[in-house]
């Protein structure tokens, strides 16, 4: 319904960005795709309701038969990330984590283990502890960086293989293509969780993913305002992927696919100001005496910078950092007063945001060691010399306190 891909992939990224999943000519000039409020479709006949009834039994989900199943509004920001990453289809879901529930449920059950990067999504990790395996699947966690030896912990009854890279938190890279090609020997399904990257800086399935799943709320959206999640699959997972997300009530609201395909025309222009602005004060940070490690693939003396420089095109705004060891006054004196870096959960949007993370309780297969307190940062669009100093007015606040 909107442009025809043949056409579209002859085009740059930037391109691609601004014209996928939207055409003018179909709705009386208008430049963006119309928001449809709809829980109900009319069917004109008996004949056109058994119809739609074949094409959901079939699997091919062409054919609008009621809201939860998606809209055109949907549909079109499907079509646009489907076409960024080269998937075969999306579905967009109520928010990143239902992506990431959707996908997993699609491909296991009762009696099948799961291989699932240690250092991920803190709530992946509670759904697989908490739900996955009170219904009786098998939970293994494993290293970021064990490359081709994940071979050793895969097990007959492995079903899935999940990835996320950078991981979230620590940034360590896994190496994407050496985990696919164990699976793909293998017949097992992978899924990776690509929010870091948005569908600009890397492609998952280009590199033998399955499935490649956006927390929308992040990037795509750009504003810290909309909850929503994509997964992009190819041919083979399609169908039980949407199948699960739409048997599961996980189906995303008519407004926020709207903003979030809003937001999605300008990432050309945000992924690079993000990454310059990261880059500029993650190396500003490995300057200062209260720092002891920066954690973002992008900086030539990162572990994971060779596997980013190989598969990856550019990076995003959130990075990682350890402090020396401080007290906790002096941790809090330095966060609780920073004025542009203010401190809350997302981020992808167009300001600056800083938390305190605490690793150590988020993974099993490779210990936290680090002594000092660890912090994420996202680098938002303000000017990075005024981020730099907020950050310079904390550490003088660090010094000061107790
Ligand atoms: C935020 C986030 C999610 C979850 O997305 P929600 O839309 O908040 O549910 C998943 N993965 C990563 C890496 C995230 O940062």
């Amino acid at each position: 319904m909107n442009t025809p891909a043949s056409h579209a992939s002859a085009f740059a990224q930037d391109t691609q960005i601004v014209h996928l999943g939207r055409d003018p000519d179909a709705y009386h000039g208008i430049v963006n795709p119309p928001v449809y409020h709809a829980s109900t479709f009319i069917f004109n006949s008996v004949a056109q309701l058994l119809e739609t009834r074949r094409d959901r039994a079939s699997g091919a989900f062409e054919q609008f038969t009621y809201g939860r199943e998606g809209t055109p509004t949907t549909r079109a920001l499907e079509d646009a990330v489907t076409q960024l990453e080269g998937g075969y289809r999306a579905v967009v879901t109520s928010c990143g984590l239902g992506a990431i529930c959707a996908a997993l449920t699609a491909f296991l059950s009762t009696g099948d283990h799961l291989l699932i990067v240690d250092s991920l999504y803190g709530p992946v990790r509670q759904f697989c502890d908490e739900f996955l395996k009170k219904y009786g699947v098998e939970v293994t966690y494993y290293d970021p960086l064990i490359g081709a030896d994940i071979a050793h912990l895969v097990q007959p009854n492995t079903k899935v293989i999940y990835l996320e890279s950078p991981c979230s938190l620590t940034f360590e890279m896994t190496d994407v293509p050496a985990i696919t090609a164990v699976a793909k020997a293998r017949g097992i399904r992978t899924i990776l969780d690509n929010t870091w990257a948005s569908p600009l800086c890397f492609k998952p399935l280009a590199h033998g993913v399955d499935v490649s799943i956006h927390a929308a709320t992040k990037y795509i959206s750009g504003h810290s305002d909309l909850m929503l999640g994509i997964a992009v699959c190819n041919e083979a997972s399609f169908i039980p992927v949407k199948k699960t997300a739409s048997g599961s009530g996980y189906c995303g609201g008519p407004d926020d696919v709207y903003m979030a395909l809003r937001g999605l025309r300008t990432l050309g222009l945000r992924i690079p100001r993000h990454q310059e602005t990261a880059t500029t004060i993650a190396k500003w940070l490995q300057t200062r005496p209260e720092v002891s490690r920066v954690m973002y693939p992008a900086l030539p003396d990162d572990p994971g910078h060779a596997i980013w420089k190989r598969d990856f095109t550019g990076a995003s705004g959130l990075f990682g950092a350890v402090l020396q060891p401080c007290s906790d006054t002096q941790f809090a004196a330095m966060l609780d007063h920073l004025e542009l870096f203010r401190m809350g959960y997302s981020w992808g949007g167009y300001e600056s945001l800083v938390v305190p993370t605490y690793p150590a309780t988020l993974r099993s297969a490779r210990p936290w060691q680090e002594k000092g307190p660890a912090l994420r940062l996202h680098a938002g669009l303000e000017d990075p010399d005024d981020l730099i100093r907020d950050l310079e007015r904390g550490f003088a606040r660090l010094a000061a306190a107790a």
